[in-house]
């Protein structure tokens, strides 16, 4: 199995159920893919792990190719072959795992939301486990993301006599969750089908459940078992160790502070970059926004929106002494014309995204005078039901338009047109949309929880340098609250064009790369492997 350590540098997989631009669902894909170029760059040698899935972007992946060996893996009292390739996704080796099981596992059509997902990903985790040691790698770090994965910590920690025995060495385990809201817990009989021990795993101290005792926790097991936990912000970090936040997991957080770090992510800067991104009409960079305005008419064209000047007054706030009226020669940012403001949202359309706020932003930004567009796709029926009835009555609305669609393409093209973003989460474990907008100069209106609270700071908060101010945000998670956030908003994007120019360009200049964040993992990894061969030698 082809790749071989020749830095000095460590050897670091990932074992993901997504890694972005190819199998992408959520903010997890684009880290698996960020992160681990920003830890190449640094010279480590990293290596990814990923399910072969029937419906991932196949054009995408380089080189694609099957190895010529079988890996076996247990899985309900059988032993189970899998083909195993190799690809190359944005200069990163990964290693696709297709299981020779008559389930057809990963041949489902979706990622995930299948009846069986315990079973698939349980089988995935041992399988890829099984990988690394049938192959002879010796990696530093395994690092394992969300509870699809967590079983390869339960797996290894289990086996780990068996597996050095057999020459595996002990590599440390970093466990990842991107959001406490999904842990996979399932019936504790389920565990054993991946060939772990139930009656040893679904013990309080170990993978139990804390609130169901006939349950097993993978995120917990994983959280008991691994030797560095992280989430995806410090603010984040923080709110799960709290009754309200953990999901259940609070104290299990809490009894594992001191491995337990919340590491803000990072974005793709050359995968979201306003400057060199062909899918936008125009490029454009914080030196020259003109590009800014040409897209904004590129999206007005393409979802058939208005594209006239505004000749209503432009309401801004109930109370009339706010009230501002929009003059026919008033310029907007960037020096077109005046034309609508154009607020963006791109998001899956689930509870934690607020979509009630969402659905009510809709229609304050009408009534604001300004274009509303936004990009989502919902898991929940209800939900789905509900937004396509929204998207009907708007759909040859002038200045609305709902697409209910994933389209990667589509959103970088909404991420340049729009002037602001919106992001009323009920919570945010990072949220990477934020950092996106902002880098291609949409200026964020977002609720204070999370991630969001790590990144956004608001224009009006005189504690905050005003280096650092680059957004809009509120606390209180009602309409009033979100209102209160759009309506200054607007205000200064009316009131001061060129300040508002300003703060676009601060935002676009803003570092959100993988840099910073990648560093710090790579000093967790560094010093986690540290720790082991200190403890090795004694
Ligand atoms: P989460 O991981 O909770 O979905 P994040 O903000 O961390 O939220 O990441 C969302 C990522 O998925 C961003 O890259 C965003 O652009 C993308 N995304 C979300 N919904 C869509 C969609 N309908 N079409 C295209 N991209 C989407």
């Amino acid at each position: 199995l082809t790749y071989s350590r020749k830095s000095p540098g460590l050897h670091i997989i990932h074992i993901a159920a997504e890694m972005a631009p190819v199998a992408k669902v959520g903010g997890l894909g684009d880290v698996v893919s960020g992160l681990g170029k920003a830890l190449q760059r640094k010279g480590h040698l990293v290596e990814i792990i990923l399910p072969k899935y029937d419906c991932m972007e196949y054009d995408l992946i380089t080189d694609l190719k099957a190895l010529d060996v079988v890996v076996e893996s247990y899985f309900d009292g059988q032993m189970f072959k899998n083909k195993i390739w190799i690809g190359t996704i944005e200069g990163l080796p990964v290693y696709f795992i297709e299981p020779h099981h008559p389930a057809k596992f990963f041949w489902r059509g979706k990622y995930y939301g299948e009846h069986d997902d315990f079973k698939r990903f349980s089988f995935f985790s041992r399988a890829a486990l099984e990988l690394l040691y049938q192959a002879g790698k010796k990696p530093d770090i395994i690092h394992c993301h969300d509870w699809q994965t967590a079983f390869v910590v339960g797996t290894k920690h289990h086996f780990i006599g068996i597996y050095a025995a057999k020459g595996f060495n002990s590599a440390r385990i970093c466990f990842t969750c991107h959001n406490f809201e999904y842990q996979g817990t399932a019936p504790a009989s389920e565990l054993a089908s991946c060939g772990l021990n139930v009656h040893h795993l679904n013990r309080p101290d170990r993978m139990q459940d804390n609130s169901a005792h006939d349950k097993v926790n993978p995120v917990k097991g994983a959280i008991v078992f691994s030797n560095i936990v992280t989430t995806v912000s410090p603010t984040y970090a923080q709110e799960v160790c709290t009754i309200e936040g953990g999901r259940g997991l609070h104290e299990t957080l809490k009894s594992s502070s001191k491995k337990f770090v919340g590491v803000l992510n990072g974005i793709d800067t050359d995968a979201w970059n306003p400057s060199t991104d062909n899918y936008i009409r125009v490029q454009y960079s914080a030196d020259d926004l003109q590009g800014k305005a040409e897209n904004k008419d590129a999206l007005r064209k393409l979802l058939k929106l208005s594209s006239s000047k505004v000749t209503q007054p432009l309401v801004v706030a109930k109370a009339s002494a706010n009230t501002v009226f929009l003059q026919d020669q008033h310029m907007e940012p960037y020096g077109a014309t005046l034309c609508r403001v154009n607020v963006g949202c791109i998001t899956r359309l689930v509870p934690q995204k607020g979509v009630h706020l969402i659905r009510h932003a809709i229609y304050r930004t009408l009534e604001l005078g300004g274009q509303f567009v936004l990009l989502g796709s919902s898991p929940v029926a209800h939900i789905q039901r509900e937004f396509e009835g929204i998207a009907n009555h708007f759909q040859s609305h002038s200045h609305v338009r709902l697409l209910l669609k994933y389209d990667d393409a589509l959103s970088h093209l909404i991420y340049a047109a729009s002037d602001m973003f919106i992001i009323p989460s009920m919570f945010e474990p990072c949220g990477l949309t934020q950092m996106i907008a902002m880098r291609y100069g949409s200026v964020p209106i977002v609720r204070k929880t999370g991630g969001l609270n790590d990144s956004v700071f608001d224009v009006d908060d005189n504690t905050v340098p005003v280096q650092y101010q680059n957004g809009f945000t509120f606390i209180t998670p009602n309409e009033q609250g979100l209102s209160n956030a759009m309506e200054r908003a607007f205000q200064y994007y009316i009131r001061s064009p060129e300040s508002w120019q300003q703060l676009v360009q601060r935002d676009m200049r803003l570092d959100f790369s993988w840099n910073s964040s990648a560093t710090q993992y790579e000093e967790l990894y560094e010093r986690s492997v540290a720790r082991a061969r200190a403890m090795t030698r004694v």
